[in-house]
């Protein structure tokens, strides 16, 4: 079955100007061809969808998300509620993801391997869902933030448990090196692993021809974790320039979670009534701007997600655009930075021929104006369309 989507304006993400009354062909699930109107050939017999007005682009790339957990305060908490709630809470985040124009996430840690099972059943079409990436049990200490309910101590733990996830189902590890913003565990200046950790970790992932990504704020845990070869570092929302040279010699990526830290709905409400967090969360939004500038001035390498905040990758790229990254940027680091970090460039990011047909219509023109990016017309995944499903 062929489907053509005609629309206004179809920017393909490769960095190519948009192209004016474009089209993208799509046989099953992969695209076939992308080009304007007056050049492809739209097969006699193909259903055609008329988006006229409308910006078609790559379905956006979650980077840093989470099924079960929304900010309600005590996130590690949520991930201890009976498995059969937590499955409930997860599917109506999935479809607010998917419902918001994310058609692939990066899942950062789960308890139960919850997302083995969500990935299973998102793509034996159960429930609907973006398409996952993910980590299964995060690696954080006894004492670490981050720690639900599993815990690995010592480089034997760590190995081992690096192993169970990987034949698990694992696409990647998940590792915790410092504190959060949103609990008051593990310190802020010290790595909550050591070096020999760390190190037994990344060995483990290599092995398995994958990658760790590690969550880092701030402190002595971001150098540890660029140090040793920790592949994409998670948050770094208080890097300092130190950090960033070396994340930029070491190549690695960061990716940015400013939701949680700066939208209303995000710690700022769910844990208002804990002063210790609020106190952490005051610290940071006092250098956030000033750090995150400096994060896209910096020349790294960076994507966006939103945490465990579901439907506001709008907000992400608005901020970067806020701290100086120019829209077709902003972007990017939803699309094609975003697949090249979590390891799918190979198959989605981008509207090219042979990749898997995940792309969304935006009313506006978002290379105009960021926010636009709030307002999501057409949803399609694999050929399929999703822009009929309940966001709530
Ligand atoms: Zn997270």
């Amino acid at each position: 079955m062929v489907v053509a989507i005609r629309a206004g304006l179809v920017w393909d993400g490769t960095g190519s100007e948009p192209i004016s009354n474009g089209v993208v062909l799509v046989d099953d699930d992969r695209i076939t061809a992308v080009g304007a109107a007056s050049d492809v050939e739209i097969p006699s017999g193909a259903s055609v969808i008329e988006r006229p007005g409308e910006f078609l682009m790559p379905g956006l790339i979650n980077a840093h998300t989470h099924i079960t957990i929304i900010p309600l305060g005590n996130q590690s908490g949520q991930k201890r509620r009976p498995i059969e709630r937590q499955a409930l809470r997860g599917a109506r985040n999935m479809r607010r993801e998917l419902r918001s124009g994310v058609t692939t996430a990066r899942i950062m840690g789960e308890e139960n391997w919850i997302d083995i099972t969500f990935r299973e059943e998102i793509e034996s079409g159960e429930i609907p869902g973006p398409r996952m990436v993910v980590s299964t049990r995060a690696l954080t200490p006894s004492n670490g933030h981050g720690r639900a309910t599993s815990a690995f101590d010592g480089v034997d733990e760590v190995r081992k448990g690096s192993r169970e996830n990987l034949i698990a189902g694992a696409d990647f590890l998940k590792m915790f090196l410092t504190g959060g913003v949103s609990s008051t565990r593990g310190s802020m200046t010290a790595a909550s692993y050591s070096r020999e950790e760390v190190r037994v970790a990344v060995e483990e992932a290599d092995r398995a021809g994958t990658y760790v990504a590690a969550h880092c704020v701030r402190g002595f845990g971001i150098r540890l974790a660029a140090e040793e070869g920790i592949r994409t570092i998670e948050h770094a929302s208080m890097a300092t320039d130190d950090d960033l040279a070396l994340i930029k010699e070491k190549d690695a990526w960061v990716v940015l979670t400013q939701a949680i830290l700066l939208h209303p709905t995000g710690i700022e409400q769910g844990d208002r009534n804990n002063p210790a967090v609020m106190a952490r969360l005051r610290d940071a939004r006092s250098q956030a701007s000033e750090r995150l500038r400096a994060i896209v001035a910096s020349g790294v390498r960076y994507a966006i997600g939103t945490d465990s905040m579901h439907g506001l990758m709008w907000f992400e790229a608005e901020r970067l655009v806020e701290w100086g990254a120019s829209n077709q940027e902003a972007l990017m680091a939803a699309t094609i930075r975003a697949a090249e970090c979590c390891r799918v460039e190979d198959r989605v990011g981008t509207l090219e021929p042979g990749k898997y047909a995940d792309m969304i219509t935006v009313l506006g023109n978002p290379l105009e104006e960021i926010s636009a990016l709030s307002r999501i017309g057409l949803v399609m995944k694999g050929g399929q369309r999703f822009d009929q499903i309940s966001a709530e």
